[in-house]
């Protein structure tokens, strides 16, 4: 383990923090590393990449080429077959604002083509270090078009608010336009619920549970991968919590009841 320090150990700095994980990371402010883990191995220095959603490694290539795989844009990089619907709607929009900011900086007043779809980034470097990510990764989501967009972005300018509730890892909301965006893929949730309400012979004014919501969003914070209670831990366990819970709550009333 600790052998990898340098042989010639007369150097004054020899770096040994380049030991950690993924704490020495020049881009990690950037919102791709809630989606990634990174990896130095210890023994020949190699870098890698995991992919938080396939599992995936990939070697060499910058968070850039992880944004691209999590973006799912044909390229350099394989894409992800995994990655939540948000998720790679903000890689891709960080990555066109990344070409946005790119050429920007070139020609200035000119004509930029905003949605360039292709993945074409043959200098992960030097976009990593120019990039200044806007979406902060502990603010709420902010959908910020560049002053150069063409005009498709226009109507998405503005902050969105913390209105949904936070997924696995700190800050990684889904912009309200990425929901929109995606009408499809709402339909397709509505219509599971809706199944596994008839199938389950559930009324439908269960829908109305002050409850229902909640559970939606503590759902989504879990991401993917979420296993629903089993039918035996629903009877045992969570249910003698809630039981619990209901008491808790009753005691806490009787106190107010009797000191107020
Ligand atoms: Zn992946």
């Amino acid at each position: 383990m600790m052998e990898s320090q340098s042989p010639n150990a007369n150097t004054s700095d020899p770096a040994p923090s380049q030991e950690s994980i993924s704490s020495n990371v020049r881009g990690k402010t950037d919102s791709a590393w809630e989606h990634v883990s990174f990896k130095v191995d210890i023994l020949n220095g190699s870098k890698s990449m995991i992919c938080l959603y396939c599992q995936k490694t990939f070697k060499g290539g910058g968070i850039n080429r992880m944004k691209q795989h999590l973006a799912q844009r044909k390229g350099d990089i394989a894409i992800c077959r995994k990655v939540p619907y948000d998720v790679r709607f903000k890689m891709d929009q960080s990555l066109n604002e990344i070409n946005d900011k790119k050429r920007s900086e070139k020609q200035p007043m000119n004509f930029v083509d905003t949605r360039a779809h292709c993945g074409r980034n043959d200098n992960d470097d030097d976009i990593e270090i120019r990039e200044i990510d806007p979406l902060s990764t502990h603010d709420s989501y902010q959908l910020k078009r560049p002053t150069t967009s063409s005009g498709k972005g226009k109507a998405s300018s503005g902050l969105i608010t913390s209105y949904f509730a936070p997924r696995t890892t700190l800050g990684a909301q889904p912009g309200i336009k990425s929901v929109l965006a995606s009408k499809a893929a709402i339909n397709h949730v509505d219509h599971a619920i809706m199944k596994w309400l008839c199938d389950a012979c559930i009324p439908l004014n269960s829908l109305c549970s002050r409850y229902f919501q909640p559970m939606l969003d503590a759902l989504v914070t879990i991401g993917p991968g979420y296993k629903a209670p089993s039918y035996h831990n629903c009877r045992t366990n969570l249910l003698k919590d809630l039981i619990q819970e209901v008491q808790m709550l009753l005691l806490g009333y009787l106190w107010l009841h009797c000191n107020g």
